[in-house]
């Protein structure tokens, strides 16, 4: 589009949102676009493709940079490794380790016990998450806001945006927030690398819930979260955690000899 064009539209556009040339029909700035593909391996450039806001778009690809040589080997599963996994012994020995944790819980915590997805989280599931949860919302738009003050984003950008340039921008650039979920392809959910205990009582009713709103008022206030730590301490060797950053006293990581997460 040449620059006359852009400029009329711009007028027209100058009361909605932010709004730039070239821009693909994906909503972000093809020269952006471009530059990003040259920087990611095939599967994070796939997953990209399944995010349409450019911001959490952009969040997604500083993820997959941080996680750099480690990103093929944390990949989610694929339909056909998720299928292979099912009725496996290393499934065996995972429900087992569980089993095992939650026997220490019960016998600790009479009329409760532990509940967990059996499921492995696909790479699907955690891009509709990922597109939809408000805090990857809160901290794309903090990373857009910023990378639109960048020299990177100007109406000359597309011939200043440069390779390595972009990608130490991206490597060094922090959000005020953090979003609560990992970037899609890298949660440890998608190998079944990590686990979330619930809570449950007699009548199978789940009473903690991993969800960042009960923190406090359920898991901490209630004990939850250290009744839960005690018997993974007890009885679960594998599994370390909880996770800290972000809070979530449900999850925690599962290590196979030889594999770590
Ligand atoms: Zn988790």
């Amino acid at each position: 589009m040449k620059k006359i064009h852009c400029h009329w539209i711009k007028l027209i556009f100058v009361a909605t949102s932010w709004f730039s040339c070239s821009v693909s029909a994906a909503g972000m700035p093809i020269a952006l676009q471009s530059q990003l593909d040259s920087l990611l391996p095939e599967k994070a450039r796939q997953a990209l493709l399944l995010i349409p806001d450019p911001d959490r778009k952009l969040l997604a690809a500083q993820g997959y940079l941080h996680a750099g040589s480690h990103l093929e080997s944390r990949w989610s599963w694929s339909d056909a490794e998720i299928k292979a996994f099912e009725g496996s012994p290393a499934q065996a020995e995972l429900l087992a380790d569980i089993e095992r944790v939650n026997a220490t819980f019960r016998a600790a915590n009479p009329g409760y016990r532990l509940y967990f997805n059996p499921k492995v989280r696909s790479l699907d599931t955690q891009i509709a998450h990922w597109n939809s949860n408000a805090s990857v919302a809160l901290a794309a738009s903090q990373l857009w806001r910023q990378f639109e003050k960048s020299a990177w984003f100007t109406d000359e950008s597309e011939k200043l945006i440069a390779t390595q340039g972009l990608k130490t921008w991206l490597l060094t650039t922090r959000t005020e927030t953090k979003s609560n979920l990992a970037t899609p392809g890298l949660s440890l959910h998608g190998r079944m690398h990590a686990i979330d205990f619930q809570i449950q009582n007699d009548k199978m009713q789940l009473i903690a819930e991993a969800d960042s709103k009960q923190i406090e008022t359920v898991w901490k206030a209630q004990d939850w979260a250290e009744r839960l730590k005690r018997a993974i301490d007890s009885a679960g060797p594998r599994f370390h955690g909880p996770l800290t950053a972000p809070d979530e006293p449900w999850h925690y990581n599962y290590t196979v000899e030889g594999v770590s997460p």
